[in-house]
């Protein structure tokens, strides 16, 4: 990027954050945007925030002002950050002196943000000098400030969008082997192209989660009244066979815990998958079965998450979850596996289990990490490399 000083940079940023009454309810985002902000701002440039923030549609409104998340960012950055509106923005960046941080008002109150316009992408790269993507997030949509200003403007990726695709990379790019996949939740039709993306890929494919019950179901298992698309039967068979023939070991449950009630602390049994009731729902993924997973991951040197193993916001179905996170945690801590997780239900059950911290990435990315899950480019990061 050379010298930077008095370049103005437009980073493109995640800063869409929960808030309740005005207040940011969960800061993560915005604490992810430190470091590019930081750097880019001690290296002389004058920093620019694009982002989204709520869904708009082009309605300019108060309360999906990024006016608001300027005080929250100016905290965990440690440094003061003007807020920049669509009007006086040009005299506004001018005026900028090198090293000062401001933040853009909301990028989707032009309706032709989400269209890719051209002339919106345009309106935000006559601010800037050069462009850097740091919201891996919002990379899987080709928008005006994630895409077509990239081709406008020299583009750059930023620091947590270059821990994201570095951990990535490791994880399903170019990792070491045996891999494994662990896929639960709870809908297979949720997830068929992450499904049949990685039975070309990963050497162990882990179904946990509701999504087993189609799979076991498949396989002529009584599943009761368990969660179960019926009618996805085939292609359950079908993602099975594929395994197969990649030489790809699909590990299901063969003990499960199951209840005749969704509830908190219900009367509960651990049966063999062939043994549970026409009343009776599977619920999580049974003892026997976590400890020989435990047992897989021990050979593996890689491993990608996405799914719970069972309805763990409920009690005990976290058990599953839980054990196999712990292991997983353990196993990265000693040095033995890489570990990547993503999904937002996948980032609270790891939390739930008290390991996230301890997993090699932890992706907060949703939409964007089950894209990536699915082997699809996403267009807010090609446009950074052409
Ligand atoms: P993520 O957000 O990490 O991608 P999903 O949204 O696909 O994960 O799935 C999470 C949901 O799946 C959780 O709410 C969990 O309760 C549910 N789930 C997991 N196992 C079961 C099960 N056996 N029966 C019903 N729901 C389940
Ligand atoms: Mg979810």
């Amino acid at each position: 990027m050379g010298d930077l000083t008095g370049k103005a940079v437009l980073v493109r940023e995640d800063l869409n954050v929960p808030m309740k009454d005005g207040v940011v309810t969960d800061d993560t985002r915005l604490r992810a945007a430190v470091p590019t902000i930081n750097e880019l701002s001690g290296r002389g440039a004058k920093v620019l925030v694009l982002a989204h923030f709520g869904r708009p549609k082009g309605q300019p409104s108060l309360d999906m002002s990024l006016a608001q998340i300027a005080g929250p960012l100016s905290q965990v950055l440690g440094r003061p950050v003007r807020y920049i509106d669509w009007e006086g923005d040009k005299a506004a960046v001018a005026a900028l002196q090198p090293g000062d941080v401001a933040v853009l008002e909301n990028t989707r109150f032009f309706g032709g943000e989400e269209k890719n316009d051209p002339a919106v992408a345009e309106r935000f790269a006559v601010l800037g000098d050069l462009y850097v993507n740091d919201a891996f997030s919002a990379a899987h949509r080709a928008h005006a400030s994630t895409e077509a200003v990239a081709h406008i403007l020299p583009a750059f990726a930023g620091r947590a969008m270059e821990t994201e695709l570095d951990a990535l990379q490791k994880a399903l790019g170019s990792p070491e082997h045996p891999v494994a996949a662990v896929v639960g939740g709870a809908k297979v039709s949720t997830k068929l192209d992450v499904l049949k993306h990685l039975v070309a890929k990963v050497d162990h494919l882990i179904i946990g989660g509701g999504m087993a019950n189609t799979f076991l179901a498949a396989r002529g298992v009584d599943v009761g009244k368990s969660l179960c698309e019926h009618d996805l039967k085939d292609t359950a068979e079908a993602i099975l066979e594929a395994a197969e023939k990649a030489n790809c070991t699909v590990h299901l449950p063969y003990d499960v815990v199951v209840a005749k009630e969704f509830a908190p602390n219900p009367p509960t049994r651990t049966v063999n998958v062939h043994e549970v009731a026409a009343d009776e729902m599977i619920l999580d993924v049974g003892p026997a079965a976590v400890e020989a997973l435990a047992d897989v991951l021990k050979t593996c040197r890689t491993l990608v998450w996405n799914g719970p193993m069972g309805a763990f916001e409920t009690p005990p179905f976290d058990a599953a979850t839980v054990a196999l996170a712990r292991t997983a945690a353990a196993l990265t801590k000693e040095g033995s596996l890489v570990s990547v997780a993503g999904g937002g239900d996948t980032v609270a059950a790891l939390n739930h289990a008290g390991v996230a911290g301890d997993f090699s990435f932890v992706s907060t990315a949703g939409g964007a990490f089950l894209e990536w899950m699915e082997g699809k480019e996403l267009p807010g990061v090609k446009a950074l490399m052409s």
